[in-house]
């Protein structure tokens, strides 16, 4: 087992990781921007090194200065979290090459999955179901038109480098088309220094549904279910449960078995997240995390897998300690992301946390960096905690979820509080009516 790791990230998914080394008996290094230097994280490492300034750019992807503080500190293993340099193949290269263990799957298989034309065409060859499009990039409105003759109205133009829901546009019929390529393409160039777009039809009532796979270094390859992330805004997630109401037994083992084999014979080791739309009963890759992610902790309630461990474990060397058959979803769980921003308008609202108070009780775990007096900085994701609950049945977690959410005291700053618990009080997300166009489409009915 490693001896110390060095934690390439910050806040709450630092803490996560660190808390998981200590339990491990692993020594800790932190690493954080000069404003960062009273970070929660930072306090509890047993060292931390400061790597820049405060523009994620100079400190949190800067990778010379990362790994300079990964050997003047000895640390023979780094986890890079989520976010930042998670998915960056040459940083994972690097690590290696300065005899260190990157803890996510190979580089090969990091640049496999984040081009995502290739992604699709990878996933396609081992049989996982794919959302029809072009094949691969598109080059002007008149092949558009050519494919969307075999996809149908209305098609999605997406940026092939893309990410965090950027620079996607619709197009509802060939009208349209020409004004949504040259949009798309503008737009994939000024955020990813790329034009390449390719095209997919557009799902007009889908739901976000993700697998979660965990692959050890012997072929052995499991899934932990699925979770539901349909309740997005500006595609971005802001809740997630697991199970999805929207899954029978049936189908979950259908996806799990088609997910299992494909990450099979593609030789992964790791932990990693297939996402999904589902439709009338059908599921269309979208892409692969190659990742832990934000919402793990709802997989690791209803499964009671540590899955941050299983990933430090794998990455030693160590033989999974599970197999499908033993994987049982234990009633429900859903993770409340809760930002500094504004919850009508999402604009941040970074700045001094005046008054805080936490909820607890049983099946209440909240993953969190922020303390009383800390200050929200303005120059990093705006998620400062997450309210994590289990429930034996979806009905109990609900109801949990309210009172848990109204003992919760943030003063000071503005937070997504308030929305999710006007979210509790919907009947559609009591029922679990919803797909990833509800938020944005019921926003101001609230
Ligand atoms: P990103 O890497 O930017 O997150 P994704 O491909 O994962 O891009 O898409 C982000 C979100 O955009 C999805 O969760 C979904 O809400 C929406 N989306 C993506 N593809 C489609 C599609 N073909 N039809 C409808 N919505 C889509």
């Amino acid at each position: 087992m490693f001896k110390k790791i060095l934690i390439a990230n910050r806040g709450d998914i630092a803490i996560r990781i660190l808390r998981c080394c200590k339990e491990m008996n692993i020594n800790t290094v932190a690493v954080h921007s000069v404003i960062d230097s009273n970070l929660m994280n930072v306090l509890l490492a047993d060292e931390s090194v400061c790597i820049g300034p405060n523009k994620s750019f100079d400190s949190y992807l800067n990778i010379g200065s990362i790994l300079s503080a990964a050997e003047l500190t000895g640390a023979d293993a780094l986890h890079p979290g989520v976010g930042f340099l998670s998915e960056n193949e040459k940083f994972a290269r690097m690590v290696s090459d300065h005899n260190m263990k990157f803890i996510g799957p190979d580089p090969e298989h990091i640049a496999l999955m984040g081009d995502k034309i290739t992604a699709k065409k990878t996933m396609a060859s081992f049989g996982v179901p794919v959302v029809k499009g072009s094949d691969g990039a598109v080059e002007s409105p008149e092949m558009a038109e050519e494919i969307a003759k075999t996809t149908g109205y209305p098609v999605l133009f997406k940026a092939t480098s893309g990410g965090g829901g950027k620079g996607m546009k619709v197009a509802n019929d060939s009208s349209e088309v020409s004004n949504a390529f040259k949009m798309a393409k503008s737009e994939a160039k000024a955020n990813f220094g790329d034009d390449n777009i390719y095209m997919e039809r557009y799902l007009s009532d889908p739901r976000h549904i993700e697998i979660q796979i965990i692959a050890d270094n012997y072929g052995n390859v499991v899934h932990l279910g699925e979770r539901d992330c349909s309740i997005q805004r500006n595609h971005q997630k802001l809740m997630e449960e697991s199970p999805s109401v929207a899954l029978s037994p049936e189908k979950r083992e259908e996806i799990g078995e088609i997910v299992t084999k494909a990450v099979k014979k593609m030789g992964y080791v790791g932990v990693g997240t297939l996402e999904f739309l589902y439709e009338n009963g059908e599921f269309f890759f979208m892409e692969m995390n190659t990742r832990l992610q934000v919402e793990h902790p709802v997989t690791e309630i209803v499964t009671g897998i540590d899955i941050v461990k299983e990933q430090i474990k794998i990455a030693s060397g160590e033989k999974l300690s599970f197999s499908q058959e033993d994987v049982k979803i234990n009633g429900h769980a859903i993770e409340f992301r809760i930002n500094a921003e504004n919850s009508e308008t999402f604009i941040p609202s970074p700045g001094k946390i005046e008054e805080l108070y936490f909820p607890g009780g049983n099946g209440i775990r909240i993953d969190s960096h922020i303390y009383r007096e800390y200050v929200v900085p303005q120059f990093y994701d705006s998620l400062i905690a997450k309210i994590i609950i289990h429930g034996r049945d979806r009905d109990e977690c609900l109801a949990k979820s309210k009172r848990a959410l109204s003992e919760l005291v943030i003063d000071g700053i503005s937070t997504t509080t308030n929305l999710h618990l006007k979210l509790l009080q919907n009947k559609d997300i009591v029922r679990g009516e919803y797909n990833i166009h509800w938020l944005m489409n019921n926003l101001e009915n609230l």
